[in-house]
């Protein structure tokens, strides 16, 4: 991957994650958009102060850069609670997920990250943990083997992923909130880079604020990473201020187009049209069309070109649509016309 593509794609790294850290909100007031999750938080929270007991556990899916981790953080902090965060495939041994429970306090959270990939046997033990509050342990082997009952804390699991349709039905079934995060609509990320934008120290107008925005792929981690690049596009060439021009300017250097698709989608959807005649494809072959993974593109890539009808999924694979045609300028093929709205290529 070229510096430009890791910058617009998802895929973390190290600075980012303490970028993504510095600009988290901390307050549910804080939090832009998914207001019908923050409703249902306001309220559950609220209720279970009052009860003075610990949250019921919760369940956030989505794609990645949505707000998850946040929110997990969010909770704890209006919760006066703990937080412990770790992810499904760091815990690798039952012992692992022990010493996280063991060490919670009353009301603690324990935020999963990923939590699809955990593997079956901490899957197992987790499912006493989260609903009768203990842990049955095996010590010893052999003979000598037997278990050992812990009782824990009363704490609230939080569990992120971006794949719910991973997740088992026993562990989807022990959480009492399920919610899932969508795409933000552009005012909203506008919002989202306003606010950062006043904490990185740099001077933005509506429109530049705007134009970062809509070209985000509804994502605020998206938002926030452009953000930053603009800026420093926006400091050396332009004055310090980021208006519509400037934000433009940065993104098209960046290669996210004006219809705020990036390097990569433009790959997907370009390689769809020309190597698979439109589709149907399989998700495996399109992924080593563009050597790319085929998780990744299913987790990350795909959910926005869906979104934005760009393509869609149907029984025999990937198809593009007419709107995919004509991004790239090209009409649909005339054995297409009609099919591809449906999505019944064959
Ligand atoms: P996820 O866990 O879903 O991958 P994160 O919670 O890590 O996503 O969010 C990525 C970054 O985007 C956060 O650090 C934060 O700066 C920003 N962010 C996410 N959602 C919001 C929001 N609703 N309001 C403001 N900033 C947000």
């Amino acid at each position: 991957m070229s510096q430009d593509e890791r910058i617009v794609s998802n895929t973390l790294r190290e600075d980012d994650v303490e970028f993504d850290v510095s600009l988290r909100p901390e307050k549910l007031d804080d939090f832009v958009g998914q207001s019908k999750i923050k409703e249902n938080l306001g309220v559950f929270m609220e209720a279970a102060r009052k009860r003075k007991e610990a949250l019921d556990h919760v369940l956030f899916f989505g794609p990645p850069g949505l707000g998850k981790t946040t929110l997990a953080h969010i909770i704890a902090k209006e919760m006066q609670a703990n937080i412990k965060a770790t992810s499904g495939p760091v815990l690798e041994r039952a012992g692992d997920l022990a010493g996280l429970l063991t060490n919670l306090q009353e009301g603690d959270v324990l935020f999963i990250d990923e939590i699809h990939r955990l593997n079956n046997v901490v899957e197992e033990y987790l499912y006493p943990a989260m609903e009768d509050f203990f842990l049955d342990i095996m010590i010893d082997k052999g003979a000598n083997a037997r278990s050992v009952k812990i009782n824990l804390p009363r704490f609230t699991l939080i569990g992120a992923t971006t794949r719910s349709g991973l997740l088992t039905s026993p562990l989807r079934a022990r959480f009492g909130i399920v919610e899932r995060l969508g795409f933000y609509a552009p005012d909203e990320l506008a919002v989202i880079v306003k606010r950062s934008s006043a904490l990185i120290n740099i001077a933005i107008d509506d429109a530049g604020a705007y134009e970062i925005a809509r070209r985000s792929r509804g994502t605020p981690r998206i938002a926030n990473r452009l953000l930053k690049r603009v800026r420093d596009f926006a400091e050396v060439k332009a004055d310090g201020l980021i208006t519509k021009d400037v934000a433009d300017q940065a993104l098209k250097m960046l290669n996210v187009d004006s219809s705020g698709l990036d390097e990569m989608d433009n790959r997907i959807l370009q390689l769809l049209l020309e190597e698979f005649d439109g589709g149907p494809v399989g998700i495996a072959n399109l992924a080593i069309a563009v050597s790319e993974e085929a998780e990744t593109i299913e987790e990350v890539y795909e959910p926005y070109l869906i979104q934005k009808g760009f393509i869609k999924r149907t029984q025999s694979g990937r198809v593009a649509t007419k709107l995919c045609y004509e991004h790239f300028g090209k009409a649909l093929p005339s054995n297409k016309l009609g099919k591809a709205e449906q999505g019944l290529f064959e």
